[in-house]
């Protein structure tokens, strides 16, 4: 049996909620946890580097990798296709290290089948009004784009309680301190423990394996 002390984090939230802004603070607090880079068949934002946000292909690109068993898990959304790369993750777990996806629910769910011990943290906004504003203040996109937003964000948000944890982002810096100790806290569940201190487990005569 491979025991592993890494852990896998999904990041899942309605657009609006605030999710890429926390992430990215916490990846700047602790470089140690590995960010998954996901393929995406969406056009490139202004301001985002193909590598660095997503990595960006074609749709014939995406579908093969598909296909080729490449990807952990992939999803349909709003119309795109997105997936997460399966080796560097494979890699990373193995290797002990940390690992956060940024995916949806769908994503979430079939990453949980691969990798039954992986955390899903929900980040939810303050309030629908908070939600609204934050959707609003993205763009002059037109009312219909907006409605159509919130209503993909209730229904992202419909599948919160898949997941084990909830942040509710009202204050960024209570929200960034909550994610870090989610992070904390995994660190210290007794497999993680056991595969990071394995001599010392041995040694006291501990077992390996949490009942
Ligand atoms: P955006 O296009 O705004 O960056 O992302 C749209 C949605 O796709 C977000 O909910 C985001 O979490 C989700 N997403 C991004 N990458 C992946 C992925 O690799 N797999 C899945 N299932 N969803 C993803």
């Amino acid at each position: 049996m491979t025991v592993s002390s890494g852990s896998i984090f999904m990041v899942v939230a309605p657009s609006g909620a605030g999710k890429s802004s926390l992430v990215n603070a916490l990846l700047a607090q602790d470089p140690s946890i590995m960010l998954s880079i996901s393929c995406t068949t969406r056009a490139p934002r202004p301001g985002e580097v193909d590598e660095q946000h997503y990595r960006f292909v074609t749709q014939d690109e995406f579908l093969v990798m598909r296909d080729n068993n490449a990807l952990l898990e992939w999803a349909e959304v709003h119309g795109n296709f997105y997936g997460t790369p399966r080796d560097r993750i494979e890699e990373a777990t193995r290797a002990g290290r940390d690992v956060l996806l940024e995916i949806d629910w769908q994503g979430a769910r079939q990453i949980k089948k691969h990798f039954p011990d992986a955390i899903g943290i929900f980040i939810l906004p303050p309030s629908i009004e908070a939600l609204e504003s934050r959707l609003k203040k993205r763009g002059q996109d037109a009312p219909q784009v907006i409605t159509k937003r919130l209503l993909a964000a209730g229904s992202e948000m419909s599948h919160a309680s898949e997941c084990q944890y909830v942040i509710i982002n009202q204050e960024f810096s209570v929200a960034l301190t909550q994610l870090s100790q989610i992070i904390s806290a995994a660190r210290l569940r007794y497999p993680a423990q056991a595969a990071r201190h394995a001599q010392l487990f041995s040694q006291l005569g501990i077992s390996p394996t949490a009942n």
